[in-house]
Parts: C-alpha cells; structure tokens; sequence
C-alpha cells in the first residue's frame, strides 16, 4: 500500500500491460487528478496509473497524437488546454460542443473523444453535500469563464428558473448568460440578496496568486442562512469568503466536492465502472487535511 502523496503506488504491479491514464495541463505538478484517479484505481483493483503530463502551451497536438500512438485511455484536461482540445479531439460531446471546452478525453482505439464532466460533478457535489436540487431555485454564478459557464450550463440543465451572472467583463458574463437561455441575465452584487445558490467561479480567494488577493464580487455580508454558498476554489478550504459566508449561517461547500465528482465522472467514461468516492476522499485528506 501507498503511505501517502508522493510517494510510489506501489498497490499497482506497473509492468507493460498496465493502463496508463493522465492529466494534461500547465503547470499541471500541482494537480489532484492523479492522486484521486490512482485512490479509485487501488479500490477497483485494477492494473491502471495515472501520471502528470506537463504540456506546454502550443504542444497540444503533439500530445494528443502521443495519447493516440500510445494508447493512452484517457486524459484529464486543465489549464490551458480545455479549449485547444475541444477543438483537436476526433468527437464531442453535446455539452463539449456547447461550452467549447474538454475536460476529458477518451481514447478508443485511437478515436479521440472530448466532454466535459465540470457541471455533471457540481451538480453531484451539491445534491451529495449540500442536498441542494437547482430545480426551481434562483442562482447568482461570480464569473463567466470556462468554470462559470459550465456552471451555468449545468444549472439551467437542472432546472433553475433564474440565474444571474455577476461578472468583471461584460463580455464575459455575455457569453455565460448565453448558455442560461430565456432565463439568465447580468447582475449585480445585490443580486445576491434573493438568490438560493452563490457559486464563485473565479480564481478569486486563491492562495499563492495575485488574482486570489483581489476583493470578491460579492460582498460576504450580502450572504446569509437560507442560501447555499459554494467556493469553486479549494486552496485554502475554505476560502476566506467561504468562511465568511458560512459564518453568516449559510450553506457551504468548497471546490474539493467538485473535484472529486468530476473525476468520477471521467473514471467511469474510461473503466466502465463506477469508483469509489471513499477511497478518493481519503486520499485526498491524507494529502490535504483541513
Ligand atoms: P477562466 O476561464 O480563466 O475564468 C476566470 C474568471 O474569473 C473570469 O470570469 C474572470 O473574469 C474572473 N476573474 C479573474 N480574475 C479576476 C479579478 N481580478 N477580478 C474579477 N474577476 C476576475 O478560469 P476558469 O476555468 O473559469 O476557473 C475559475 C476558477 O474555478 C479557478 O479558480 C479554477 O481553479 C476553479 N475551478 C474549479 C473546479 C473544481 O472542480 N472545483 C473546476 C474548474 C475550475 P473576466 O471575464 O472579467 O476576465
């Protein structure tokens, strides 16, 4: 058995039959995806690995065509990568095709398919810790990038009947709002007030980055009980606006639960079969205990 992160997983007998998997990004040595997809792997029982692939910006086909020649099963896609590969990859899903963005590739005997699992793992997050439904709730989502319009999609898909997209750049929020079709707008910060779910999916509270030490869009103060609060960010967990939101008697969850539902959403498309959430969050609080 592992004694824990970084050290070798030595549960798996690597040898030339085993099945590699990955994560693809840059930088990408501080990324959770293998440790949870080798957790789930260990708990299966099965012969795979997954290993870190730093990919620079530009060698993106490049990798692609190595995941193909190498048999590579299946790659988790992150910064900066998403958009490339939803453009690169041989097949797209719909919701893919909607967000313009992978988060997961799949390798079929060298066809190459690109989906995204962000908002199915939100929406399981939420039910699974929060025990929060989006059907007839009114959502307020901080941010329009890749996460935030994944979130929206996912809300709306849900069955929200408004939600509201607090963003930097009109721009941004525009093409978040596009996804939420008749029943999405920009707002603003008093916005907050009335809304069921605040969701921050901004770099916003993110230690170790400049962006992380600029103010929140919502005022913690605007938050109180009744509502559901999640942080997209999970470094620190909690964030300080988290922590300020659930000490205003609100619901909260981090970005950790989304994480992990992400995952196995994607381990399910490459094993075919379902992992074990345990054997992931025990992995994860050996790496990172609150
Ligand atoms: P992204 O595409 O780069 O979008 C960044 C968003 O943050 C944009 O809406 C941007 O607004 C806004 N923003 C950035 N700096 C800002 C600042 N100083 N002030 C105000 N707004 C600012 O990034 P992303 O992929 O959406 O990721 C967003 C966050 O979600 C990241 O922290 C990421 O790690 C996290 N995330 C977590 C999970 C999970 O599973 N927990 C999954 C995906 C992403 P503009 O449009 O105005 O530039």
């Amino acid at each position: 058995m592992s004694g824990g992160p970084g050290e070798p997983a030595s549960w798996i007998g690597l040898s030339a039959a085993t099945t590699v998997v990955g994560v693809i990004g840059h930088p990408v040595a501080h990324s959770l995806s293998p440790l949870l997809h080798n957790a789930a792997f260990e708990a299966l029982g099965i012969d795979w690995v997954s290993v870190g692939f730093p990919v620079l910006p530009g060698a993106l086909a490049p990798a692609l065509a190595g995941m193909r020649a190498l048999g590579v099963r299946g790659l988790s896609v992150t910064m900066p990568h998403k958009e490339g590969a939803w453009r690169l990859v041989d097949r797209r899903t719909a919701v893919a095709d909607r967000l313009e963005a992978v988060n997961c590739v799949t390798n079929e005997a060298g066809t190459l398919t690109g989906t995204s699992t962000d908002g199915a793992g939100l929406l399981d997050a939420l039910a699974t810790r929060l025990s929060f439904d989006p059907a007839g709730k009114r959502c307020l989502v901080v941010g329009g990038g890749g996460a935030g319009r994944a979130v929206v999609a996912a809300l709306r898909d849900a069955g929200a009947v408004e939600i509201v997209v607090v963003n930097r750049t009109p721009s941004g929020a525009a093409r978040a709002v596009a996804l939420a079709g008749g029943i999405g707008r920009r707002g603003v910060p008093a916005d907050a007030d009335h809304a069921d779910l605040v969701v921050n999916a901004t770099p916003i509270g993110m230690a170790g980055t400049t962006t992380g030490e600029a103010p929140p869009l919502i005022d913690a103060d605007r938050l109180h009980p009744g509502q559901a609060v999640v942080d997209l960010v999970y470094h620190p967990r909690p964030t300080a606006w988290l922590k300020a939101a659930g000490a205003r008697g609100a619901a909260t969850m981090d970005g950790l639960a989304m994480l992990v539902h992400q995952a196995a959403h994607q381990l399910v498309l490459w094993t075919g079969q379902e992992p074990s959430l345990e054997a992931m969050w025990r992995a994860l609080d050996r790496a990172e205990p609150r």
